[in-house]
């Protein structure tokens, strides 16, 4: 999504040879919660392929709310989206969720995410500072702008300069929407910092039929790219269903960003 320009005090996150952050584009990455099956990330990649979508995620260790609940593949689910990512020639995202785990998610990905509930695990955050790949660190759950951005500079002060913030949305009062898309925060950072920011509608709002407008609010708003999720079959989905997009959803959303794009 070409922007008609930005601001040069922005530090570019390089994800791969043609995909970067803070830079001239506004990057769009997008895939299911979690990853499933060889099948469900085949038909995201074929699908996404064709639209301005520049990355996939998919998570393989799952931070779920109940213990009971299905918790990602883990290394099967690494394996998985390397292979799509050779195959399909995209650059991958995937969550990290233990310091025992980074060796591993590096080797498979090109950007570790730091979940929301994991956004102030010191001992995390000081040992992806040591990491050669990029972070995508999420916002905590009711973290402050200040909160956040120490979380950052834990990773940049161990050595790791290439940190993309994300805004997904923090807890209020109101259940309706799952969370409270702070926009406001967004236009914040983005004059505060460096780093680039991008926005996740997608655990913001909870329900698909929210998750287009507040896309296109964030490419509005500046936001250096956005994160959503999307599924073949999205009712199906193991977790985030009520939130998953359909694929040709995705691919809809994806091409009506661009002339929002241009005029930022
Ligand atoms: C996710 O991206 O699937 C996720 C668990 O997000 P968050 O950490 O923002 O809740
Ligand atoms: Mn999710």
């Amino acid at each position: 999504l070409t922007r008609k320009s930005h601001p040069n005090q922005t530090t570019l996150v390089k994800l791969s040879d043609t995909v970067t952050f803070g830079g001239s584009d506004a990057v769009v990455i997008g895939g299911p919660c979690a990853i499933e099956s060889r099948k469900q990330m085949e038909t995201v990649a074929q699908e996404l392929s064709t639209t301005p979508v520049a990355a996939l995620r998919g998570g393989a260790f799952k931070p779920r709310t109940s213990p009971h609940s299905f918790q990602g593949l883990g290394q099967a689910g690494l394996e998985i989206l390397a292979d799509i990512r050779q195959r399909y020639g995209i650059p991958v995202v995937t969550e990290v969720m233990a310091v025992a785990q980074i060796e591993t998610v590096a080797a498979h990905a090109d950007m570790l995410q730091v979940g929301s509930r994991n956004m102030q695990n010191f001992d995390l955050l000081k040992a992806l500072g040591q990491a050669e790949k990029p972070v995508l660190l999420k916002r905590g759950l009711a973290a402050t702008l200040d909160e956040f951005l120490g979380a950052a500079e834990y990773i940049l002060s161990h050595g790791n300069p290439n940190v993309v913030l994300c805004e997904r949305g923090i807890r209020s009062f109101d259940t309706f929407t799952r969370n409270v898309l702070d926009l406001g925060t967004v236009v914040a950072l983005k004059q505060l910092t460096h780093l680039p920011v991008i926005v996740d509608p997608s655990h913001a709002a909870g329900k698909r039929e929210l998750v287009a407008p507040l896309a296109k609010a964030a490419i509005a708003c500046g936001a250096d790219g956005l994160i959503i999720e999307c599924h073949p079959e999205p009712e199906k989905s193991v977790s985030d269903a009520r939130q998953a997009l359909s694929l040709s959803e995705m691919a809809t959303l994806t091409r009506s960003l661009q002339p929002i794009a241009a005029a930022v």
